[in-house]
């Protein structure tokens, strides 16, 4: 059995995977899970993908007064940003 990791090295392994310039949604799924068992908030790294299919996020950018949008170019999915 793998030896569990602290909170800290899970939160490393999650700014590692989002320093990366690419990765697949398989990869992303991953991460997600992993910050879901140690209850790490992903925070800004949200933005990186799309959370319907969970690809790169890039597409087209809509600012609007309170949120940003951006449609994901692998499945056409609006994803909503507060502005902050
Ligand atoms: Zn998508």
């Amino acid at each position: 059995m793998k030896s569990p990791l602290t909170k800290n090295e899970a939160q490393e392994k999650i700014n590692l995977f989002f320093a990366k310039q690419k990765f697949t949604p398989e990869e992303m799924k991953k991460t997600r899970r992993l910050a879901m068992k140690y209850k790490i908030k992903l925070g800004h790294y949200r933005k990186k993908f799309c959370k319907k299919c969970l690809s790169q996020l890039k597409g087209k950018t809509r600012i609007l007064k309170t949120h940003k949008t951006i449609i994901c170019e692998n499945c056409n999915f609006k994803n909503k940003f507060k502005l902050s």
